[in-house]
This record gives C-alpha cells, structure tokens and sequence, in this order.
C-alpha cells in the first residue's frame, strides 16, 4: 500500500524506544533518492532523505517533493523528506510550503539568542503544516566550503562544541523536534577531532528530551558511531561518502572511456554504489530490520 511521507517526529519515535538510528542521506536527483529508498528497503529500515540547499537547485523543492513521493510509493518503508541545513528562513518556509514534511533551519553561525528567535518562528510555521523542525546549537563546522551565510562566523571551518546547559534552553525556548549537536565531528572529508566528547554527548542527553542529531559522520570509525547512538544519537547524515562514491564513479567512466562516457551507463553504477554504501551505513546505524513485514 501506499504511504505519505513522514515526518521526522514519526520516524525517529520507534528509534527513541529501541535505541537505534536512523539515516538521513543526502538526494541531488530522482535517481539517488531512488538509490537511498531502494537500500533502506532491501534492509527493511526507516530511511530520512535529505535535500540540502546545494541540492535544491538541481531539481526545486515542488518537484523534489513530487518526485520523493512518487517513488516512496514503490517501497513499504516509512520515508521521511527532511531539508538538510538551510540558513536562509525564506528557503525554509518554500520548503514547508512545498510540502516538506520535515527541515532543518539553520542559524548556528549566529549568537545563541538570535539562533532561538529565527529557529522559533520556522517552528510556528512548521506546526501549521504538522511538519518538524531540527536546529543546531553549537557549531559543526565546514572546513572545505565557503558559503556566503559562513562570513557571519569569525572562523566558518572552525567548529564550537555545544554546551549542555546551552542546548537545554534552545530545546525549551524554541520548541524543536530534533538538536543537531556539535561533539567533535566536522563537515565534508575533514575528520574533526579524532575522539568524539561522549561525555558530553551524555550530559546533553540527560538534559534534553528531543532526539539528537549527529552531523558529519563521515570518515568516522563505525564503533565511535555506535557509542553515540548508545547515547543518544538518533539521527546520522550522511552526505560527503555520498558525494565522494558519485565523483569517483565519473572519473572513473571518464578515465576508462578516455575521455568520454555514455551517461545513463555511469548513473546506473552510480545508483548501484549509492545502495550498497547506504545499506552499510543501515548497517552501522542499528536501524536495520526494524522494519517488521506487514505481512503485504
Ligand atoms: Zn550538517
């Protein structure tokens, strides 16, 4: 049977009770959303697909909600739409209004107050349309990019990890779903610090009762991972492993073609290296299976 998608409230709910989860990887187009689909139900997994504002210009937020939800309908998975990582609030409210079940509104570069009062309006709007809200207090940094929302941070590579008692009063005062965390990861192929601060990944998660996000995984050993999921992780993006398999297989079509491929032939390896990448991250993640067959 069909089913729309979801929001990010329903999908991480079972991942909360069970002390899983769920992975939240990142579409440019009709095909890697397909990808990530495909994968998360050959491992029977809840799965979150992600459009970043890199992203959004490739095919628009109507379309991607249109194309998302068509191709939902071919799988018997919960499928969330999130909207990774937007610091523009007039993106955001496109989003919502497109039908994005799910976005993150991101004003981590600002100062903490003004970060709850732009994070707060986007949570009033997204109650009109049932959809969620994730934010970020701290900051997780982007040591490869330059993005022009970056110049309002001093130092846009640098990360600053979130404070506890910081992130307890943004949960309260804006009413989020879901709180990106900063505990030593880093965006893009940067590794961040080599330890990830489990301590205070705890004391956050004795100090706030909404889901915790973890961003910039990639490059992580997989039992570091599991320890955050052990406390309190629930869920993972995953963009630069992705990205990277994408440029990868085009060079590789490219070299091997000597300088020329026939498109549709790398897209298909590309589709068939995403699904295979997203099913060992399903892996790692614990939300393997926890899909239980309905019985068709
Ligand atoms: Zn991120």
């Amino acid at each position: 049977m069909t089913r729309p998608l979801v929001s990010l409230r329903e999908i991480l709910a079972p991942a909360e009770a069970d002390g899983y989860a769920v992975g939240a990887f990142i579409m440019c187009n009709a095909e890697t959303a397909d990808a990530i689909m495909a994968a998360a139900q050959q491992e029977k997994s809840p799965v979150i697909v992600m459009l970043g504002p890199k992203e959004e210009p490739v095919l628009g937020l109507q379309n991607t909600v249109q194309i998302v939800s068509t191709l939902a309908h071919n799988y018997d998975i919960p499928v969330c739409l999130h909207l990774d990582h937007s610091r523009d609030p007039a993106q955001v409210q496109a989003a919502l209004e497109a039908g994005f079940p799910s976005v993150m509104v991101d004003a981590s570069s600002r100062p903490d107050e003004e970060n709850a009062q732009i994070t707060r309006r986007i949570v009033e709007l997204a109650r009109k349309t049932g959809a969620t809200v994730e934010a970020e207090i701290g900051f997780v940094g982007f040591p490869e990019m330059t993005t022009e929302a970056d110049n309002t941070n001093s130092n846009p590579a640098e990360s600053r990890l979130t404070q506890p008692a910081a992130a307890e009063h943004f949960v309260r005062v804006t009413g989020i779903d879901a709180l990106a965390v900063s505990i030593g990861t880093a965006h893009g192929r940067n590794p961040g610090r080599p330890e990830l601060d489990f301590q205070r990944l705890a004391e956050i998660e004795r100090r706030v009762e909404v889901p915790l996000v973890l961003h910039g995984a990639t490059g992580r050993a997989p039992d570091q991972i599991r320890r955050a999921i052990q406390l309190g992780i629930r869920k993972v993006n995953v963009a630069t492993d992705l990205a990277r398999v994408f440029a990868d297989t085009m060079a590789e079509a490219l070299q091997e073609g000597q300088g020329f491929f026939w498109h549709a032939d790398a897209i298909v390896q590309v589709k068939q290296r995403w699904v295979a990448l997203t099913r060992r991250w399903i892996e790692v993640l614990g939300s393997k299976c926890q899909i239980v067959d309905r019985g068709g």
